[in-house]
């Protein structure tokens, strides 16, 4: 079975520039990137989606959250906002399975989501 590509982005395997980069988690830019700024946020570590988080992994919460809202300041998108999304599931969307953050942001989107 071929191995989770997430996973071998944050290990390094694939060959993209990693805008966050510490033990925990990674974020690189999607490639096929829906909006002018579109940020994937990745724990280094193979959580299948939100639904396999555990109680335990409150800290990397944290770090994935802090990593949307750093980069959207770094990117310069803070002030006129942006959009944080976590597909889930086969319904939710999700179509690689390791739980990622789209961090979306240069257009404005509207709602509810498609
Ligand atoms: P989702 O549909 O929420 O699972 O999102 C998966 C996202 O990963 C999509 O937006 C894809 O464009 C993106 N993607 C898939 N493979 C790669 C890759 N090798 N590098 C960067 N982005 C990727
Ligand atoms: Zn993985």
């Amino acid at each position: 079975m071929q191995e989770c590509v997430f996973c071998r982005i944050a290990r390094g395997e694939i060959p993209v520039q990693l805008l966050w980069d510490t033990p925990a988690v990674a974020a690189f830019r999607d490639a096929n990137p829906q909006a002018p700024i579109h940020i994937l946020i990745v724990p280094k570590k193979h959580i299948p989606s939100l639904d396999a988080l555990q109680e335990e992994d409150g800290a990397l919460v944290d770090e994935l959250f802090k990593a949307a809202r750093e980069l959207a300041r770094r990117e310069g998108c803070a002030e006129r906002g942006y959009r944080v999304v976590i597909n889930t599931g086969a319904d939710g969307g999700q179509t690689v399975p390791h739980l990622h953050l789209h961090l979306m942001a240069g257009r404005e989107f509207g709602w509810p989501a498609g």
